[in-house]
C-alpha cells in the first residue's frame, strides 16, 4: 500500500452501523483531525481480527488509508474497551448521550485534544462513580466551555454585575445568567433555584475530584439535568435521541421499582 495514503490516530469510536455485506461504517472522535468517518471492511466478519476492536465507545489507535470517498481501517488495536458501558442498558445510554454531543459540537477537522481527554476521562468515571447524573453534568459543562459556548454563571449577562447569591435568572439566548433586575425583566428567563445554582458554580470551576464528592439531591440533579438541556437545545437547535432515551429509561425503571 502507498505509505502516502496512510495515517495513524487515537480514537474514540463514537458510532458504529453496519454497511454492506460484512463492513462497518464507524463515527470516530480524534483528538487533532475532528470527527471522522471511516470503513472497516470485513469488521462483522467473525473472524475479523478488527471486530472487537471498533465496538462503540472503546478507545482505540488507527492505522487507516485514505480513501477517495471514506478512509479505510487498516489495523485497530483497542487500548481500553470500557467494558461495563456495554453491560448496562443505563451506562450505555449515558455514554450515547456523550456521543451525540460530541457529534453535535464537532465536525470533520475540528482539532480538540482537551475535549478529547474529557471524553475518555468521561467514560471511565461512567464505569465507576458513584453518582452518573454529575459526571454527565460535569462533562456537559467542560464540554461547552471546551467548544465556545461555556454558560455565563458569575455575572449577569446583560449588566455585567457580579451576581449574589439570591434567585437569579437563567435564559439560554443570552447565554447565562441575569441578575433579579434583568431577568424579570424577561418573560423566557427562568428563576434557577439556588442549589441548582450553586452546583452549576461549583462543577463549573473546580476539578472532578473535588466535584465527585458532593452530595446532590435527587430533585436538585433533575433540576441541573434540565436547565443544562435547554441550554443545549437551543444552541443546537434540536432535541438528542439519546435524552429521549434516558428519560424513558428512567421512567420504566420508577414503574418497575414502583415508584
Ligand atoms: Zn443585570
Amino acid at each position: 500500500m502507498d505509505r502516502e495514503r496512510l495515517y495513524r490516530t487515537d480514537g474514540l469510536i463514537l458510532h458504529r452501523t453496519d454497511f454492506g455485506e460484512a463492513d462497518s461504517l464507524l463515527t470516530v472522535f480524534t483528538p487533532h483531525l475532528g470527527r471522522l468517518r471511516m470503513l472497516a471492511k470485513g469488521a462483522r466478519k467473525p473472524t475479523s481480527r478488527k471486530a472487537g476492536h471498533v465496538e462503540p465507545f472503546t478507545y482505540v489507535h488507527l492505522l487507516v488509508a485514505r480513501g477517495r470517498n471514506l478512509d479505510i481501517v487498516s489495523q485497530a488495536e483497542a487500548l481500553e474497551s470500557f467494558r461495563p458501558l456495554r453491560e448496562s442498558l443505563e451506562r450505555a445510554s449515558q455514554a450515547y448521550y456523550l456521543g451525540e454531543l460530541i457529534n453535535s459540537f464537532i465536525g470533520e477537522g475540528d482539532e480538540n485534544p482537551l475535549l478529547f481527554d474529557l471524553a475518555l476521562a468521561t467514560l471511565a468515571r461512567l464505569c465507576e462513580a458513584r453518582d452518573r447524573m454529575l459526571v454527565l453534568r460535569f462533562f456537559e459543562l467542560h464540554c461547552l466551555r471546551l467548544v465556545g459556548y461555556q454558560p455565563q454563571l458569575h455575572f449577569c449577562v446583560e449588566c455585567q454585575t457580579q451576581l449574589d447569591p439570591v434567585t437569579n435568572y437563567f435564559h439560554p439566548p443570552s447565554g447565562g445568567m441575569l441578575c433579579p433586575r434583568h431577568g424579570e425583566a424577561i418573560r423566557a428567563a427562568e428563576p434557577l433555584a439556588m442549589p441548582t445554582f450553586k452546583v452549576l458554580r461549583y462543577v463549573q470551576t473546580h476539578p472532578w475530584d473535588q466535584v465527585a464528592i458532593l452530595r446532590v439531591k435527587p430533585e436538585t440533579h433533575l433540576d441541573l439535568e434540565a436547565v443544562l438541556q435547554r441550554y443545549i437545545v437551543y444552541l443546537l437547535e434540536r432535541r438528542l435521541k439519546s435524552v429521549e432515551f434516558i428519560h424513558r429509561l428512567r421512567r420504566e425503571v420508577q414503574i418497575s421499582d414502583g415508584r
